[in-house]
């Protein structure tokens, strides 16, 4: 049987441009072609030889390498794969060189380059969308023969889809007597991924990380989808470079690893990302060999910068330092104003404005108790569309709002729905880090009243407690007049007169009320700092113990 690609080699042809005239021509086909007549090979050919006349050259000059990410459900052997894979790229004395990874590799097959970031998941692929940089071109969606498609498959597809990254499976684990490929490709179906033997588009490859079957067919699987998306990279466009990770290393300072995506990068060269600024001082690649220049798309460890940059964070070249130095200080006031004022947070009310201004749909990222609420859900939510905005779920899922969750909602410029599930306190804070809106419904009519309203821009502000300061109950003091004063100390945050404080005795909260005194000493104050000690007065509630914790809120409004 001749594969797409091969037929590509023959007409001397991108595989891209050949699909592009089989489409054309009418004929499907993806990667392997059933037999084609003569005739039709002749007429082919004819067509190759026009199309291929003008830009392949300049094409060639700019085609880059893909950036590939494997994705899956835990255990299903991301990991596994991707060491098998990098293996195949690493030579006996090679292997010693390698003193620690640096965030992404890259392998050669067939004489082209392929680049695999080395966090598997989907949540770190989506963290970095959710910091503003898509770095992959393919995800590898690997699920194990023996288990099938699970949870966490099914979120990975969704964060694929959300990000538009083409999907090619991997069905891994092939070697173990319990492995059913066959049921796996049938579950695909499910999910709009049937694979082409079955008449679908998917591309499905069977491999085994452990004894490496398949592997080859894998690479050339990703080549091929590569060619499709006809990739490009300048050398010498503007630079550019996405953070992938970094850490602090003591001798060194801060060691990040960036993939350039346009433009090289050399030795002595000025970055600046974010309020990381710097002058490279030495580039290293995945193997620990030291380059002095680096083109698109490598992944390079790069020594210099001031601060090791947010994975998702994008460096650019500048002139001179004193330029770098400024952009990263004006970075570093902008980012300060956004963590304090939050104004870029999404929420149903203004997720409205903000659609309607973009994409006119309202993403949501759902969470139900079951699968049939989510279904229930699911058919609510897409009889709610109306003509000038869509309701869109990214992702729907049974349990709790996990990280992943949250991070997709960020990436999507969505909120997260969650339907008689709780939120795991790690998914609470990355939320507030995120800025994400997480609302909780147990009445499905009052989530459908909610929608309706943020779809007509009509919802009102909903407003949150939120804690900012607690304070230990050390003494008592009964004050004519004011009533009693505990002399306390201040252990998290501060406390503003006029806030609001519940009183906790233990667990039990005993009294609640308003800060309508603060003393610092003898002087009436309006605010006190962590790490001193102050009198406070809480009114409407007079029977404070010693021993108390007293933890004090703000009001404030959510969006
Ligand atoms: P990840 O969580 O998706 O990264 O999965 P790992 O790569 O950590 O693999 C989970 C387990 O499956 C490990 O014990 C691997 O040794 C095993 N495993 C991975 N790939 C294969 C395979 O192809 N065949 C077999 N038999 N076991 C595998």
């Amino acid at each position: 049987m001749m594969r797409v690609y091969q037929l590509a080699r023959r007409l001397n042809l991108s595989t891209g441009k050949l699909l592009k005239l089989l489409t054309s021509l009418g004929i499907e086909a993806k990667s392997s072609l059933s037999s084609l007549s003569p005739k039709e090979v002749r007429q082919l050919e004819k067509l190759a030889l026009k199309k291929r006349k003008p830009s392949l050259k300049a094409k060639k000059l700019h085609a880059r390498a893909p950036i590939v990410t494997l994705l899956g459900h835990v255990d299903h052997g991301k990991t596994s794969l991707l060491d098998a894979v990098r293996q195949t790229a690493v030579t006996e004395e090679e292997v010693g060189g390698i003193t620690q990874r640096i965030g992404a590799s890259e392998v050669e097959f067939q004489g082209k380059r392929i680049v695999f970031i080395d966090t598997p998941g989907h949540e770190a692929f989506t963290a970095m969308r959710a910091h503003g940089a898509q770095v992959t071109d393919i995800a590898v969606l690997v699920i194990a023969a023996d288990d099938g498609v699970m949870p966490q498959t099914v979120e990975a597809i969704d964060h694929a889809r959300a990000a538009k990254v083409p999907i090619v499976v991997a069905v891994n684990k092939i070697d173990k007597s319990e492995a059913k490929s066959d049921q796996v490709k049938r579950q695909l179906n499910k999910y709009d991924l049937t694979p082409e033997e079955w008449g679908g588009k998917t591309i499905c490859v069977e491999v085994s990380a452990l004894t490496k079957e398949g592997l080859d067919g894998l690479l050339e699987m990703i080549l091929l989808e590569a060619e499709m998306l006809e990739l490009t990279g300048d050398p010498e466009g503007d630079f550019k470079a996405v953070v992938i990770e970094g850490e602090m290393d003591r001798q060194k300072g801060p060691c990040s690893t960036l993939l350039i995506q346009e433009g090289s990068l050399k030795i002595g060269d000025i970055l600046v990302g974010g309020a990381s600024f710097g002058k490279v001082r030495a580039l290293v690649d995945w193997k620990g060999k030291k380059l002095k220049e680096a083109g698109p798309p490598t992944p390079v460890r790069v020594l210099g910068l001031s601060d090791i940059g947010t994975p998702g964070g994008i460096f650019r070249k500048v002139e001179s330092e004193r330029k770098a130095r400024q952009l990263a200080e004006e970075a570093r006031i902008e980012e300060r104003a956004k963590s304090l004022t939050k104004r870029d947070k999404i929420t149903l009310e203004t997720l409205y404005q903000e659609q309607v201004k973009e994409k006119k749909a309202l993403n949501i990222i759902l969470k139900a108790d079951t699968q049939g609420s989510l279904k229930a859900l699911r058919d609510v939510l897409n009889n709610l569309e109306d003509e000038e905005v869509r309701i869109n779920v990214v992702h729907g899922g049974i349990g709790e709002v996990n990280k992943s969750d949250v991070l997709l909602a960020a990436a999507s410029k969505g909120i997260v729905i969650s339907f008689s599930v709780g939120t795991f306190s790690e998914s609470r804070s990355l939320a507030t880090d995120e800025r994400v809106e997480i609302r909780s419904y147990q009445v499905i009519y009052e989530m459908i009243d909610d929608i309706k309203k943020s779809m007509q821009g009509l919802l009102e502000p909903r407003y949150e407690e939120i804690e900012i300061g607690e304070v230990e109950v050390r003494e008592i003091f009964r004050i004519p007049k004011v009533g009693v004063v505990a002399g306390s100390y201040i252990t998290v945050g501060k406390v503003v007169r006029g806030s609001k404080a519940k009183i906790f005795r233990g667990d039990e909260i005993v009294g609640e009320g308003v800060v309508s005194g603060l003393k610092r000493f003898d002087k009436d104050v309006s605010e006190v700092l962590t790490g001193l000690e102050c009198g406070v007065n809480v009114e409407g509630f007079n029977e404070v113990r010693k021993g108390d914790l007293i933890k004090v809120y703000e009001t404030k409004r959510v969006g």
